[in-house]
């Protein structure tokens, strides 16, 4: 897979090019460049110094250049949020395959169109929701599909973290760019929720504040989800808490699963399940999350299965997370509409 990055981003440098570069078969980088092929930045300076940095034989200015390079097969999307739409219409309709970060639009309309646009195109679409890829989730997702802890009654999951300097910028002032926790934090939780229990939420209340990071968008929110089931959901994302710790319960009639430290980019934490029987640790294996999202990524363009996360994930998970936010700001409780696709 000959990739061309979009977004001279952190995401990409510190996890996403290693994960390309990590796939059986690929060059190793350096001065070949490995199998990224150009790095696309809305500055020439920029661009060039990414590129030089990471071992990238290319760097555009104009994503349309790029996309022009018959030797490229697939687009990788980690600009600010506001870009994803064009840059993935655009890299669609010159037939690449495209994974996208989250939130993959700003809005929900725009974010089915872009679902639409690959399947009429024959591209694959993908969103970025990598705890999907982390073996601790795929651990508690089968013991809750197993039937281990019974019917599910309610899920916590805590996620608030304390968000480092070198990620504050539009994250924390600029609303327009798609910053605030909601789209940055909740948008994960609620793929992560649906990931685990294999149902949808229907309605969500939920509140929200700017508690010191957050200027113009919010740094924290609460929000309690109803599930379709009738299980209940409580979800806490915030930027500004240095020591909280992260993780999530699901509770069951026959027994409850209790993670920590599972809400991360690493393959780190720990699973555990209580039921009548007592108390046992579950197993998972340390796989890089990224290196797998990539792989499933790549074995779905070639028609074997599909991705950890689809274009339709993506939109499901923005139509949550702009819930909780609609909920928040109206203080009324939403129904969540999701796009028939
Ligand atoms: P960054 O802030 O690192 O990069 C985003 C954009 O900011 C880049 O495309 C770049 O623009 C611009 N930029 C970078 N450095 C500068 C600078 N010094 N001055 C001005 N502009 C600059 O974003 P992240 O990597 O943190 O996030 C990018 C996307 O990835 C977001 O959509 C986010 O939600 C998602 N993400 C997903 C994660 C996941 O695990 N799935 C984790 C982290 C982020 P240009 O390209 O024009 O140079």
């Amino acid at each position: 897979m000959r990739w061309i990055v979009a977004g001279a981003s952190t995401i990409a440098a510190e996890y996403m090019i290693p994960a390309f570069r990590a796939q059986a078969g690929s060059q190793t980088g350096g001065e070949a460049g490995g199998d990224v092929r150009c790095v696309v930045s809305a500055s020439v300076e920029r661009g060039r110094d990414y590129a030089a940095r990471h071992g990238i034989p290319h760097a555009d200015t104009d994503l349309a250049t790029a996309l022009a390079d018959p030797e490229t097969d697939a687009v990788y999307i980690s600009t600010t949020n506001e870009k994803h739409r064009d840059q993935a219409l655009a890299a669609i309709a010159a037939g690449k395959h495209v994974l996208c970060e989250k939130p993959i639009a700003m809005t929900v309309a725009d974010a089915a169109g872009m679902v639409l646009a690959a399947r009429k195109a024959g591209v694959t679409f993908a969103t970025n929701h990598h705890l999907r890829c982390s073996a601790s989730h795929r651990a508690i997702r089968a013991l809750v599909a197993s039937g281990r802890i019974g019917r599910v009654l309610s899920m916590r999951i805590f996620h608030a973290v304390h968000l480092p300097p070198h990620l504050q910028g539009w994250r924390i002032d600029n609303p327009a760019a798609g910053g605030g926790v909601i789209p940055d934090i909740t948008v994960h939780d609620a793929d992560t929720v649906r990931f685990l229990l294999g149902e949808e939420p229907v309605s969500v209340v939920g509140a929200m504040s700017a508690s010191g990071m957050g200027q113009g968008v919010e740094d924290s929110a609460m929000s309690v989800w109803q599930m379709a089931s009738g299980a209940m959901v409580q979800s806490h994302e915030s930027f500004t808490h240095p020591f909280a710790g992260s993780g999530l319960e699901i509770h069951g009639s026959e027994g409850s699963i209790f993670a920590t430290g599972v809400m991360t980019q690493k393959p780190l934490g720990r699973v555990e399940l209580v039921t009548a029987r007592g108390r046992e640790d579950i197993p998972f294996a340390a796989t890089d999350l990224y290196t797998t999202g990539v792989a499933e990524f790549i074995a779905a363009t070639k028609g074997a299965g599909r991705p950890a996360a689809t274009g339709e994930d993506g939109v499901k998970s923005l139509a949550i997370a702009l819930a909780v936010r609609e909920a928040a700001a109206s203080g009324q409780r939403q129904t969540i509409h999701y796009p028939d696709l």
